[in-house]
């Protein structure tokens, strides 16, 4: 498909970056480092293509080898070219029909549909957080420090991570201690926000290893929690101080 749209995609060792893309006119050149993992290659080079359809006339040297790094660092047009990275990759309707409504899938299953469609396991899971109806959250952490949360639509803006991992986690005995988190277990909503209107409320959550010192964490919120946010989390953190 790079091709009939004008862009050759190569495969190098490119030991300072994980692609590089030029282009004039109508042709590209896009070169992707060889990293030996297939689906990190076929990640970067889906996000070349991306540059090349939305980005053209300007040249790429990507820094990113993996799926989240870009968007832990927050460059836009680097995140825009993940994005379609992955809608091209894992397409809505195809990816989507891969759970049941109101699934809650743990990362054993996120991993398996991750093999299935040739992607790394970042990628799927902030593919399953676009496309989810339950209210989600997706993080990852760096030793103690929240690198970046991508939330479902309908989780809206008011419920928003701590900064700072809590150490009454399964996420911090993982990082800590190498204790491994097998399925999803149940812990208090305020182990993860700072809102005290989360107070009497649970989550479901599950973390799963990801580089040196760093861990994903799925976080599935109670519904009622959603109307709270709906209904305003400042009216209901007064309520709570009466
Ligand atoms: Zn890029």
């Amino acid at each position: 498909m790079a091709a009939d749209l004008g862009l050759a995609i190569n495969y190098e060792q490119l030991p300072a970056c994980g692609a590089t893309l030029v282009g004039a006119g109508e042709s590209g050149r896009a070169t992707v480092h060889a990293s030996g993992n297939h689906c990190r290659e076929r990640f970067v080079a889906a996000h070349e293509l991306g540059h090349w359809l939305l980005h053209r006339g300007r040249t790429h040297e990507c820094a990113m080898h993996e799926a989240d790094v870009n968007l832990a660092k927050g460059t836009c047009s680097e995140v825009e070219a993940d994005t379609f990275a992955m809608h091209f990759l894992m397409p809505k309707a195809l990816f989507a029909s891969c759970f049941k409504q109101r699934e809650t899938p743990d990362f054993l299953k996120i991993q398996m549909l991750s093999e299935r469609f040739g992607v790394t396991l970042a990628a799927a899971l902030l593919r399953f957080i676009e496309v989810s109806s339950v209210p989600v959250i997706a993080a990852s952490f760096h030793r103690k420090r929240l690198r970046w949360s991508v939330s479902s639509d309908c989780v809206g803006s008011s419920w928003k991570l701590k900064s700072v991992l809590s150490e009454h986690t399964p996420t911090h005995n993982l990082i800590f201690r190498g204790e491994k988190c097998n399925s999803l277990t149940t812990n208090w909503a305020h182990a993860w926000f700072e809102d005290r209107a989360c107070g009497n409320y649970s989550v479901l959550e599950q973390c799963w290893s990801g580089a040196a010192g760093q861990a994903f964490v799925l976080l599935y919120l109670q519904p009622e929690m959603m109307k709270l946010s709906r209904s305003g989390l400042s009216r209901a953190r007064l309520a709570s101080c009466r």
